[in-house]
C-alpha cells in the first residue's frame, strides 16, 4: 500500500492536512467531532508514515508541525508576546556540546583559561507558557503559539496550584515568568484510564495530555485536570534585579514557583556532561517526562552580547537524550526520483513501534549509505528515531561473510535513462533531465510550492494531469492556463469556482517576489536564503542572467559582484553560469519573463545610522570578536561584507589593518575605529 509515487504521496499529504485540520477544528473549537478518535488517530498515523517516507514533501501546514492546532483556528484569544518565546538549538553528543562552548568563547573573545559559568537543568516535556505579572498580580497567561503570538489561557491556569496568583513584595513591576505546564506520568495514566472508562479521547503521551487540558475553551475542563508548572526563565521584565541566570532562577523560586530540582551551575564541559549523565540515569525514576538537559550561559551580560540566531538564542542549548531504537526486518528497498533527478533509496520495514510511533519506512539516503550499512532486503536492522527526526537505520544485524551487495540501479526507474554519480558526488542522478517525467513534474511542483511562488490550488495530481495533457511544459505555461479555462472545466472534478480560484491564484502572482521566483527555478545551490541574498544585492531579476553569463565568460568584475555578497561563493556563481549556459533554460527564462513583471527587490531597513549600508570590519578588534561585530551590524540593518569595494559604505578598522584600509582610503570610504563603532551600536540601542 506504500508503493506510492511522489505525486500521489504529495496529494495524499495535502488531503490529510486538510482533513486533520478540519477534525481538529470540529473537536476543539466546535466540540462536535464527526469521526471516532480511532479514525482520527489513523489519519495522524498515516500522515506521519508518509512524511517519514517522503521527508521532502512535509508541508508547511503539516499536522505534525502543529502544537495541537493552529492559533488562527483556536477558540482562545490571541496574545502577542512582548518578548519572543524562543526555541532552542539541539545537541546530540558531547562533541556538539564542546563545539557550542567553544563557539561562545570565540564569540565573546574570551581566553582559554577564563571560565564561563553555565547552568544546567532537565528539560521537561510539556507546553511552554508565559505568565505576566503586573504590580505582583497575575494578569495574563499565554501559550507559546508560534513564539510571537500565543493563546490566552489566563482563566485556564487559575487552577494550577504551582502558579501563584500574586507575587511577594519587591518583584519587578512588570515581570513575565516562563516555564512548562506539564502532567506527571502517574496523573497521565490515571487520566487516560478515566477517559477510557468515560468513552473519551485518549492522549498519546503526557505532553499531549497537558496541551489538550490547558488549551480548553471551557476553563472548567482544565480545572479538573491535574496540571503542574515549573519555571525555567523569564520574558519581559521592567527590571532584571540579578546578574546571572542562576540568581534569577533562585529569585523566581522564592516567588513561589517550582524550578528544576537539578538546576546547577558549572564551568567546565566535563562537569556539564557528568550532570547530564546523572540526570539520564535517574530519568526512568522521575515522575515526569524529560527529553534532555538545557544549558545556559550564566552571566546575563554575556547572554545579551551573544544574542540570537534566527529563532534560537546563542547562549542556550538543549542536550537531547539518545534516540529510541528498535529492531525490525528490512523488507524491500525502493528507489524514488526527485526534482533534481536524485535517486533516493527508501527502506520498507516490517512495522515496528519506536518511541510510541509505528514506523514502516526509513530513508537510506544514498548508494554510499547502503554500502556502508551493507543492507539488503531481508536483513534484520536497528532503526532509531529522535524527536522529530526522520527514522533511520543505524545498524545491520545480518552479517554474512559471503553475499552479493544490493545492486543500486544504473537506470532511472521512472524514465529508463542512465543514472550516474558525478565524480566526487555521492548522489546518483537520472541523466534524463527534460525527458524524465518525474523530474519535470517535480520542478513544476517546486515552482508553485509555498516557499517559491506559493500558488494555491496546484496539487501534485493537478500538475501531473496538466503535464500529461501537454498543458504544462514549463513554468510560463502556468500563466497561459487562463486560455484553457473551458478545457480545465471539462475535466472531472473541476467546477466553475475551483477553476476560477486556480486562475485567480495564478493571476495574483503576475508580479511575484523576485527572490521566491529565483528560488522556484530550482537552480543548483540557489536555495531560499541564497536567492534572497542575490536579489538583495542585484535588485532586478532580469539582471541576474547577464551577470551570470558575464561571470561565466570570464568577466572578473561580474564574478566579484556576486562573490562579494555575503554567503555567495564560487559554487553559486558557477551554478548560475551553467544554468544560463543551457539554451533550454534561457528559453524557459525568457518565456517566463514575458509573462511576469516582478517588482524591484528591496529589503526593509531598520532605523539606524547604518541601516541599509555595507560595513566591512578589518584588523584586530579588542572588545569583541569579528562574529559579534558582524551580528551587531546585521541587527542594525547593515550588511557585513568581507571585502572592500566601491559599494562599501563604512570601514571599521582595528590595529593591524592592512590592504583593506588602504583600498578604502583610495576609494574615499568613511573609516572609523572600534570605539567609533561601539558608539554607533550604543546610540542605536
Ligand atoms: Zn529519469
Amino acid at each position: 500500500m506504500n508503493n506510492l509515487t511522489e505525486a500521489e504521496a504529495a496529494n495524499e499529504l495535502m488531503r490529510l492536512a486538510k482533513a486533520i485540520a478540519k477534525h481538529d477544528r470540529l473537536y476543539h473549537a466546535e466540540d462536535d467531532p464527526e469521526i471516532s478518535d480511532q479514525e482520527y488517530d489513523a489519519l495522524v498515523r498515516r500522515n506521519a508514515e508518509l512524511e517519514a517516507l517522503f521527508p521532502h514533501l512535509i508541508r508547511e501546514d503539516s499536522p505534525s508541525k502543529k502544537v495541537g492546532h493552529e492559533i488562527a483556528a483556536s477558540p482562545l484569544g490571541k496574545v502577542t508576546h512582548e518578548v519572543r518565546m524562543m526555541s532552542l538549538d539541539n545537541a546530540f553528543n558531547r562533541e556538539e556540546v564542546e563545539e557550542w562552548a567553544a563557539r561562545i568563547r570565540r564569540f565573546l573573545s574570551l581566553d582559554e583559561c577564563e571560565p564561563v559559568a553555565i547552568t544546567a537543568e532537565d528539560k521537561i516535556d510539556g507546553l511552554s507558557c508565559s505568565l505576566r505579572y503586573e504590580n505582583g498580580k497575575l494578569v495574563r497567561a499565554a501559550t507559546r503559539g508560534d513564539g510571537q503570538v500565543g493563546e490566552d489561557v489566563t482563566p485556564n491556569v487559575a487552577h494550577i496550584a504551582d502558579i501563584p496568583q500574586e507575587l511577594p513584595e519587591g518583584v519587578p513591576e512588570v515581570f513575565e515568568v516562563r516555564g512548562e505546564v506539564y502532567m506527571s506520568k502517574a496523573d497521565f495514566t490515571a487520566l487516560n484510564a478515566a477517559q477510557e472508562e468515560a468513552g473519551g479521547k485518549l492522549f498519546a503521551n503526557p505532553r499531549n495530555a497537558a496541551a489538550g487540558s490547558l488549551r480548553q475553551k471551557d476553563a472548567s475542563v482544565t480545572a479538573k485536570r491535574p496540571l503542574k508548572f515549573w519555571a525555567y526563565g523569564w520574558g519581559a521584565a521592567s527590571e532584571v534585579p540579578c546578574e546571572s541566570q542562576h540568581d534569577m532562577m533562585r529569585m523566581i523560586e522564592r516567588c513561589g514557583f517550582p524550578v528544576s530540582p537539578f538546576l546547577t551551575v558549572s564551568d567546565s564541559v566535563d562537569a556539564m556532561i557528568a550532570h547530564y549523565e546523572e540526570i539520564g540515569r535517574r530519568r526512568p525514576d522521575l515522575d515526569y517526562e524529560i527529553d534532555g538537559v538545557v544549558y545556559k550561559v550564566d552571566r546575563l551580560d554575556y547572554q545579551r552580547r551573544l544574542g540570537f540566531v534566527a529563532k534560537a538564542p546563542r547562549w542556550a542549548l538543549a542536550h537531547k537524550f539518545p534516540a529510541e531504537r528498535a529492531e525490525t526486518t528490512l523488507e524491500a528497498i525502493d528507489i524514488q526520483v526527485g526534482r533534481t533527478g536524485k535517486l533516493t533509496p527508501v527502506g520498507r520495514l516490517a512495522p515496528v513501534l519506536v518511541g510510541g510511533v509505528t514506523v514502516t519506512n526509513v530513508t537510506l539516503h544514498n548508494r554510499d549509505e547502503i554500502e556502508r550499512l551493507g543492507v539488503r532486503p531481508g536483513d534484520r536492522v536497528v532503526i532509531q528515531r529522535a524527536g522529530d527526526v526522520i527514522p533511520q537505520v543505524v545498524d545491520n544485524l545480518t552479517r554474512e561473510a559471503q553475499r552479493d551487495p544490493f545492486a543500486f540501479p544504473d537506470k532511472c526507474p521512472e524514465c529508463g535513462s542512465e543514472a550516474v554519480a558525478e565524480e566526487g558526488e555521492v548522489d546518483v542522478r537520472c541523466t534524463g533531465g527534460l525527458i524524465c517525467p518525474a523530474q519535470r513534474t517535480q520542478r513544476l511542483e517546486h515552482f508553485v510550492s509555498r516557499k517559491a511562488l506559493d500558488i494555491d490550488g496546484f496539487g501534485s495530481k493537478t500538475i501531473a494531469q496538466f503535464f500529461a495533457l501537454g498543458w504544462l511544459e514549463s513554468p510560463a505555461d502556468i500563466y497561459r492556463l487562463k486560455d484553457r479555462r473551458d478545457e480545465v472545466l471539462a475535466l472531472e472534478g473541476w467546477q466553475d469556482k475551483s477553476v476560477d480560484n486556480l486562475l485567480a491564484a495564478v493571476e495574483n502572482k503576475r508580479r511575484p517576489d523576485a527572490a521566491r521566483l529565483l528560488f522556484g527555478l530550482g537552480i543548483r545551490h540557489v536555495g531560499e536564503v541564497t536567492a534572497r541574498d542575490l536579489m538583495k544585492n542585484v535588485h532586478e531579476l532580469s539582471a541576474i542572467r547577464s551577470i551570470a553569463e558575464r561571470a561565466r565568460a570570464g568577466d572578473e568584475d561580474a564574478a566579484a559582484e556576486l562573490t562579494s555578497i555575503d554567503g555567495i561563493g564560487p559554487s553559486v556563481v558557477e551554478a548560475l553560469g551553467d544554468f544560463f549556459h543551457e539554451p533550454h533554460n534561457v528559453a524557459v527564462w525568457k518565456d517566463l519573463l514575458g509573462q511576469i513583471d516582478p517588482p524591484r527587490y528591496e529589503v526593509e531597513t531598520r532605523d539606524s545610522p547604518v541601516a541599509g549600508k555595507t560595513v566591512v570590519f578589518t584588523g584586530k578588534l579588542e572588545t569583541m570578536s569579528r562574529d559579534e561585530a558582524k551580528a551587531q551590524a546585521e541587527r542594525l540593518g547593515a550588511k557585513a561584507s568581507g571585502s572592500v569595494s566601491a559599494k562599501t559604505d563604512l570601514l571599521v578598522a582595528g590595529p593591524g589593518a592592512g590592504s583593506k584600509l588602504k583600498k578604502a582610503q583610495e576609494l574615499g570610504i568613511e573609516t572609523i575605529d572600534e570605539a567609533g563603532w561601539a558608539k554607533i551600536v550604543a546610540e542605536a540601542g
